[in-house]
């Protein structure tokens, strides 16, 4: 994670310069569009195909090199392509990614643990973190993501990756829940399910957006905002009663303060902090178009128009103006995986988490001591 520190004050002279003086350090390349599920929140499934092959993944981590640390690999759902450890494996090779992220459905849970067993052979290097979705419990999540039966499968999947873990210690199975009208009302119920019964390495919960890249734009799938304040009030409060140490601690104060962030972006309806996409992060579409984010999903060029080289695309000046415009704060949401990279770029947020990781580490060990004092002096003979 240290090794990133130099890239940010590059990342931060081209926000303020507007030159791309450095590739982006969170990547998420879309592998396909195809999905079993048939979620009420998304229509990606429907776009036509057009994935690109195994070999032109390998040229295009080729042109990126070293410059990534976080990958997140996303579809459709992604473990449905049987190559997705081949190309994990590329990505690995060429450009040794810290992090690497994967979201899944857990339909095929003959299949998902054994393909996500050859990522981890693949990437031994990498934090792999899985997070299966989960937008409802039992026949409520069958309901919203459209397949029956889907519900007892995710849960097979979830046992699966889960015994993962005994043999690589570099796994991490969360568990994501996407809160939308359909599923705002029985937040309560499913958070006390997953914490409770799943009991996941981490948890996180984004609220449902019209997106582009999902062709939901006028769906009216995103909850009202004082339904959606409470849900984040409410993972705010189990944040900050969880006892959390070392990074987890950190991780834990990052995440409470992207639900702060959620919370203004949504009131104030505007970048609260600079959204650094097209800057320090970007998407690949299947077909090689590369975004600065899927909500917008505008191409700043095509990997295939030019020759698998990411530095090209990335220095377009479509997107130069891409950048312009959200400089501009042209857009704003609260998509989670810009917003992480963004708030690590951020001073003022880094000072902030680093302050109450240091405030809450001195609570617990002025808690710690009387009891610590008061064993010692139980332990003493008589
Ligand atoms: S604010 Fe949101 S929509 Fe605008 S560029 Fe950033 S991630 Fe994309």
């Amino acid at each position: 994670m240290l090794e990133i520190l130099p890239k940010i004050a590059k990342i931060q002279a081209s926000y303020a310069t507007g030159q791309p003086l450095v590739l982006p350090l969170n990547l998420t390349i879309s592998v396909s569009y195809r999905c079993n599920s048939r979620c009420k929140t998304c229509n990606v499934w429907q776009r036509p195909n057009d994935d690109f092959t195994l070999e032109e993944y390998e040229r295009t981590f080729a042109s990126i090199d070293r410059a990534a640390y976080w990958f997140t690999f996303s579809g459709g759902e992604p473990t449905l392509r049987r190559d997705l450890p081949q190309i994990i494996a590329s990505a690995y090779r060429h450009c040794r990614p810290g992090i690497i992220n994967i979201p899944t459905n857990g339909i095929q849970d003959a299949i998902i643990p054994a393909r996500i067993e050859q990522v981890l052979q693949a990437a031994p290097g990498s934090e792999i973190i899985i997070n299966l979705s989960l937008d409802g419990i039992g026949e409520k999540h069958d309901r919203v993501r459209g397949v029956k039966g889907n519900f007892a499968r995710a849960l097979k999947t979830y046992a699966g990756l889960k015994a993962l873990k005994a043999r690589y210690k570099n796994l991490t199975v969360g568990v994501h829940t996407v809160i939308s009208n359909f599923n705002v009302d029985e937040f309560e119920q499913i958070y006390a399910y997953v914490r409770e019964e799943l009991r996941p390495d981490s948890f996180i919960s984004e609220i449902a957006e019209e997106r582009v890249e999902l062709d939901t734009v006028g769906m009216g799938i995103t909850p009202p905002l004082p339904k959606y304040q409470a849900v984040i009030e409410r993972l705010q409060q189990g944040i900050r009663q969880s006892e959390a140490s070392g990074v987890s601690r950190i991780t834990q104060a990052f995440r409470d303060r992207y639900y702060d962030l959620v919370k203004r972006t949504l009131a104030e309806q505007r970048q609260v902090i600079p959204c650094l996409a097209g800057v320090a992060s970007a998407q690949i579409a299947p077909n090689g178009d590369v975004w600065t984010c899927c909500i917008r999903a505008e191409p700043m060029g095509n990997l295939r128009e030019h020759d698998y080289n990411f530095q090209s695309v990335w220095s377009t000046p479509r997107a130069a103006e891409l950048r312009r415009s959200i400089k501009a704060g042209e857009c704003y949401c609260p998509l989670a995986n810009a917003a992480y990279t963004n708030m690590l770029c951020h001073i003022p947020t880094v000072s902030r988490v680093a302050l109450s990781v240091a405030r809450e580490s001195a609570q617990s060990l002025i808690t710690l001591r009387p009891r610590a004092t008061q064993a010692k002096t139980a332990s003493q003979p008589s």
